[in-house]
């Protein structure tokens, strides 16, 4: 069943809150806001959920929106900062308060881990008893008295159950009983998430709340919220699946790089990354993989997303950025990669090489980075072979036959692809190139695989290309 829009114009928006990179489970909420809002003609807009001071920073935010940038994604209007609003929601929290629909509490932190403690050994789920719904007067002011720290917590019904309708999940409910009263102002004077994101949905006129399934329990408290500050009316909620690992687990650090950053630092191209995002959870028509954000933003549909999780796969990214880098034009890909490569050799490599280097690379690469790594042999100024390969070069069979034939073969060749081709060279000695070639591989460029062998020899020259077998063969003593 599809349920109806609630607004003619809608209005989404993404709401980070900024205290570390951007992960790219956020990267993809933030991609799907923007996509339904696009392709609905609405609105997207930027909230910076900064209320907790303490794990809260501003680069954080600021490079949220940054590679919110990056990715192509942009959003209308200024970005709100909650930070910039806290007399807002204190007044709120205050309204609340003398409405009887909240209330002040004074416990220490060792007093609510003693609560819980009773509430475990009584198999109650975790939470507030509620002991301080109805303090006197005078007892709150002898609380203040003594300098305790003072919290407002939201009153939530004893009784019944909270449900709302998920356009991803269907009905979700809850039984009130196990949801206890909550703090919605911190010992510090500030509000809590729920307080400020009921509050600021609400101000923006949000119609349509796109998040992670990872807060899908706090919906529930944010609607009694939004009840209680007298707005009945209820936003379209879609909560995503999580990204998961291939373990299946929720993907973390653990796991390796999960922040937007990691991945364009490692040379992925934000065409790219957004579109392998936009795959976790949802598909194209027709089976495409490869979709533009403006065909994205036609076709996306959040009823159409998958209600599993979806595991990052990194070895899929890594195919799916070699994609766009085989459909971008070399010239291009040659401007690109040259500040990367001028950072990297310093500018006394040889352009025309480089250029040649590039040409070898597209075909075969999965992102910049590794393709500069496949040159590093060519334009490295130390180039050696690594333990392990030297060991691989020790095990192979007739390594010193094989290394002797190449050098023969390099030293009066043709100095052409095909004068270079060593497939005959090695079948002389009676053996297969597939068996034989690694060691050569290895003996000119430092691994088993890297650019084209032939033409990686072409592009050294003849010197170092002897240099290069000489030296293997010294290592093998
Ligand atoms: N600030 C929350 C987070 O970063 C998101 C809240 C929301 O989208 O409603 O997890």
């Amino acid at each position: 069943m599809r349920m109806t829009q609630p607004h003619i114009q809608p209005r989404l928006r993404i709401a980070p809150s900024p205290t570390g990179q951007l992960h790219v489970g956020t990267a993809r909420t933030a991609l799907y806001n923007f996509l339904y809002a696009r392709h609905l003609g609405g609105e997207f807009f930027m909230r910076i959920e900064d209320t907790d001071v303490t794990r809260s920073k501003r680069e954080h935010a600021d490079a949220f929106c940054e590679m919110l940038r990056w990715m192509g994604i942009d959003w209308d209007g200024d970005i709100i900062y909650q930070s910039d609003r806290f007399e807002m929601y204190t007044q709120a929290i205050n309204s609340l308060l003398e409405k009887g629909l909240a209330y002040e509490c004074f416990e220490t932190p060792e007093e609510l881990e003693a609560i819980n403690a009773e509430r475990k050994e009584k198999k109650l789920p975790p939470g507030y008893d509620g002991r301080a719904r109805n303090l006197t007067q005078d007892q709150i002011q002898a609380y203040k008295n003594e300098g305790r720290p003072r919290t407002v917590r939201f009153i939530t019904p004893d009784s019944g159950t909270s449900e709302f309708e998920d356009a991803i999940r269907g009905k979700v409910s809850v039984l009130w009983e196990n949801v206890s009263d909550f703090v919605i102002e911190r010992g510090d004077g500030t509000p809590t998430f729920f307080l400020a994101n009921a509050i600021d949905d609400i101000d923006m006129d949000i119609t349509h709340v796109v998040r992670g399934e990872d807060l899908i329990d706090s919906t529930h408290r944010v609607l009694a919220l939004r009840r209680a500050l007298g707005n009945a009316e209820q936003p379209f909620y879609a909560h995503t699946p999580m990204i998961l690992a291939p373990d299946r687990s929720k993907l973390s650090k653990r796991h390796g790089a999960v922040s937007l950053e990691s991945y364009r630092d490692a040379g992925y191209l934000p065409e790219a990354m957004v579109n392998y995002l936009v795959l976790l959870g949802w598909a194209p028509s027709n089976d495409r993989e490869i979709v533009t954000l403006e065909e994205m933003i036609s076709e996306f549909d959040i009823f159409n997303v998958n209600k599993s999780g979806a595991i990052f796969d990194v070895k899929k990214l890594e195919w799916m950025n070699g994609e766009y880098i085989r459909a971008m034009q070399t010239t291009s890909i040659v401007t690109r990669l040259k500040t990367m490569a001028d950072a990297r050799y310093g500018s006394s490599y040889d352009f025309e090489r480089f250029e040649r280097a590039v040409e070898l690379a597209q075909p075969r690469a999965t992102t910049f980075v590794a393709m500069l790594d496949q040159m590093d042999p060519l334009f490295a100024q130390d180039f050696s072979i690594g333990q392990e390969y030297v060991e691989a070069l020790r095990s192979t069979d007739q390594a010193i036959e094989i290394l002797d034939a190449v050098e023969k073969h390099l030293t009066d060749c043709d100095w052409t692809l095909v004068g270079i081709d060593l497939r005959d060279v090695v079948s002389e000695i009676g053996l297969k190139p597939r068996k034989a070639l690694p060691a050569v591989y290895i003996a000119i460029e430092g691994s088993t695989s890297g650019l084209p062998l032939f033409d990686f020899i072409e592009l050294i020259g003849r010197d170092e290309a002897i240099r290069r077998m000489r030296n293997a063969k010294l290592l093998l003593g």
